[in-house]
């Protein structure tokens, strides 16, 4: 029964410690980013209409990714707890997922921040670009993808920061580290404050 959210800059490595600590605490990991990139590649109705913000490195409008995210979390494997890696990014976000949580009885356990400075994103996408090739990672559309998450997802991390929930983790230096580190880090924290429900 555990409820995290994994909020991180682009290039923090968020998808991959999503991966990890998902399979650490039993539960799915749902990545707003993946979805709407297996909807591009499937050309499906919902990836043609995504597919500009991606390519732009604009964020998806909130009316599509919310509806999105309400209907992934009424999944029965995401019932007893979930990893959502991407979501909320932007303040409407919040309050759309605060109000999906309410009606379903639930609540979030932990929010995971992962920090990394600037510099080292940039020079990390450089890599990423050449591995994956994925079509956002351009020095101009990462850098629009830098500045909303400064602008829009720095507000997103205050809120949760105001309830109590955030969790914050060094995300440089070696990535099993780092989730050893996470795990370590949320675990103390569920223990101080255990799962509500
Ligand atoms: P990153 O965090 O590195 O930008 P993601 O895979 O999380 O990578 O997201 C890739 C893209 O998917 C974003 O630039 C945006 O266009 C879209 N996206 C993902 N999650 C959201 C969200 N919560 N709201 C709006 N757009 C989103």
């Amino acid at each position: 029964m555990t409820r995290l959210l994994i909020i991180g800059p682009p290039g923090s490595g968020k998808g991959t410690q999503a991966e990890h600590l998902a399979r650490h605490f039993n539960v799915p990991a749902v990545s707003t980013g993946d979805i709407f990139r297996s909807n591009v590649s499937r050309e499906t109705e919902l990836g043609r209409q995504a597919a500009g913000y991606l390519d732009g490195g604009s964020f998806v409008p909130d009316h599509l990714t919310n509806a999105l995210v309400r209907d992934r979390l009424q999944d029965t494997d995401v019932r007893s707890g979930f990893l959502l890696d991407g979501y909320p990014r932007t303040p409407p976000q919040v309050a759309e997922l605060d109000s999906m949580l309410a009606e379903q009885g639930r609540v979030l356990d932990a929010v995971i921040e992962l920090l990394a400075p600037d510099a080292e994103l940039e020079q990390r996408m450089h890599r990423r670009a050449q591995e994956q090739g994925r079509s956002d990672d351009t020095e101009e559309v990462f850098r629009r993808r830098l500045e909303l998450y400064h602008t829009e997802t720095h507000e997103v991390v205050s809120a949760y920061a105001g309830r109590g929930l955030l969790v914050s983790v060094d995300g440089t230096g070696d990535p099993g580290e780092i989730t050893a580190q996470a795990i370590a880090a949320v675990e103390k924290f569920l223990a101080s404050f255990p799962p509500r429900t």
